[in-house]
This record gives structure tokens, C-alpha cells and sequence, in this order.
């Protein structure tokens, strides 16, 4: 079987022959403000209170509200999934990350080792990151659900509800500028919507005053390398965003495809 580190490096490969290939950037991209999201089914999830910014915690830091809550959270039994899991995977990273990285739930490994991407797809995560030009410690990492579903199902409209909680509360300490939705589940949970990737990516959406960008979930990534150029073009219009409003990263490298 063909390892990740296999598939990504060939998946870089890929993308150098095609930038070979078809020589200059034909990328065209809009900024355009996000739309309000259609209130759904799947409404409840991650709503605080409408159009207020995300409250600055004042008595402690960040790193020790986070630890706090991480201590508060441990042993959460809110939902069936508690029951289920091996190791509840709260997230990890830097407690003052500008930019917050939100996916579905742990995988296997995941839930084996308590911390979020570190599987197969975890490795695809580390690719995009170093691409946008970060490391994973200066961002933070988590899910809309911190326990595995069982046979890494969807987490179902109740799990997501029962565990928004804990993804408000978070967002609420760290504060981070952008968000990161990694897949449907996520993009659905935090904006509201039902709508498709294909519908929310491209665009610049807000959460409580966090600029916030959907692209696929680094797994739909492992089943489908032709979708790394549309994750390609959602990590430039984040960096676009990025460099305009804080600018203290190097360019991002420019990789070239046909349209
Ligand atoms: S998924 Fe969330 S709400 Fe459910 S038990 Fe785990 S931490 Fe608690």
C-alpha cells in the first residue's frame, strides 16, 4: 500500500509537472464577502450571540484559560460519543493562534493518541500548513466533535449540537482572526449553512468577527488528488487576506495549473 509521505510527495510531484506544463498562473480570485448562511436543520450548532465579537477573556491568559478548559473538559460525557471514545481529543497548538483550523471529529488515530491530525490526513494538514507558510504549532487545532464516532461516521446533528459548546468556548479563548473549516461537517456547523464545499469555498465568510475560509477536508484530499488545486486556491485567498491585513510571512510559492 501506498504510504501518505508517498502519495503527498507525489502529489507535489504532480503539481510541479503540471506548473511545467502549463506554465503561468491562470487563478482567478475573487474576494467576496461571505453571504449570510442559510439557516438549516443544522442550525443549533454554533450560534452565540447574533452579530456580537467573539468576548476577550480578561483575568487570565490565554494559554491558562485553555488549560482550564482543557481540565473542565476531560472527562465531558455530554453526548453517546463520550462512551465510545478511547481518548477525547480536545485540540492542540498555540493558545494565541491567529489562525484556527476546525475539522470533523478524530479518527482512529486521533483517538488513540488524544491529539487531533495525526493520522494519514494529519500529514496532508502539515503539507497545507507548511504551503501556506506556518508550522502546526503556531495555529490551533481542533474539531467540531473531540470524540471519535464510531467506524469514523459523520457525528450526527445532536453529537454536533451536544459538543458546540466546547468549539464556542475555545474560539471565545484563543480569539483567533481567521478560521479554517476542513471539510462539510465543519463549514455546516459553524456557518449555519447546508450548502455544499463547492458553494462555501472561494470566499471570505465571518464568524463573530473571525474571517473565516472552508476548503476540503485534507481525507477527501487522500481519495482525490485533483482536489488539492481547489484546496490550493482557498490557501491563496487565505494568504491574500492574510498578507493584506497582517503580512509577516514570506510569499507563498505560486504553483501554476490549466483552468
Ligand atoms: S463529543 Fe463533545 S459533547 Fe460528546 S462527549 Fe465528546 S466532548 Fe463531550
Amino acid at each position: 500500500m501506498t504510504s501518505v509521505s508517498a502519495l503527498t510527495d507525489h502529489i507535489e510531484q504532480y503539481f510541479e509537472q503540471q506548473s511545467e506544463l502549463y506554465g503561468k498562473d491562470t487563478f482567478l480570485l475573487g474576494i467576496q464577502p461571505g453571504k449570510p448562511a442559510t439557516a438549516t436543520a443544522l442550525a443549533p450548532v454554533l450560534e452565540m450571540k447574533e452579530n456580537s465579537e467573539i468576548d476577550k477573556p480578561k483575568d487570565l491568559s490565554q494559554k491558562a484559560l485553555l488549560e482550564q478548559f482543557n481540565a473542565e473538559h476531560k472527562n465531558c460525557m455530554r453526548c453517546g460519543l463520550g462512551k465510545e471514545r478511547t481518548q477525547i481529543v480536545l485540540g492542540s497548538g498555540s493558545a494565541f493562534a491567529k489562525v484556527l483550523f476546525i475539522g470533523e471529529g478524530p479518527g482512529r488515530e486521533e483517538d488513540a493518541k488524544g491529539l487531533p491530525f495525526v493520522g494519514d490526513a494529519g500529514q496532508i494538514l502539515e503539507r497545507m500548513l507548511k504551503r501556506m507558510g506556518f508550522i502546526r504549532k503556531e495555529v490551533y487545532i481542533t474539531n467540531v466533535v473531540k470524540c471519535r464516532p464510531p467506524g469514523n461516521r459523520n457525528p450526527n446533528d445532536d453529537e454536533i449540537a451536544a459538543c458546540a459548546p466546547l468549539l464556542q468556548k475555545q474560539i471565545q479563548i484563543i480569539q483567533p482572526r481567521y478560521l479554517f473549516c476542513l471539510g462539510k461537517v465543519a463549514a455546516n456547523a459553524l456557518l449555519r449553512s447546508d450548502e455544499t464545499i463547492k458553494a462555501l469555498r472561494s470566499k471570505v465568510h465571518s464568524y463573530h468577527g473571525a474571517k473565516t475560509f472552508v476548503t476540503y477536508h485534507p481525507a477527501a484530499l487522500l481519495r482525490d488528488q485533483n482536489l488539492f488545486w481547489e484546496v490550493y486556491e482557498d490557501m491563496k485567498l487565505f494568504r491574500q487576506v492574510y498578507d493584506a491585513e497582517i503580512g509577516d510571512k514570506p510569499p507563498m510559492v505560486e504553483m501554476n495549473r490549466k483552468n
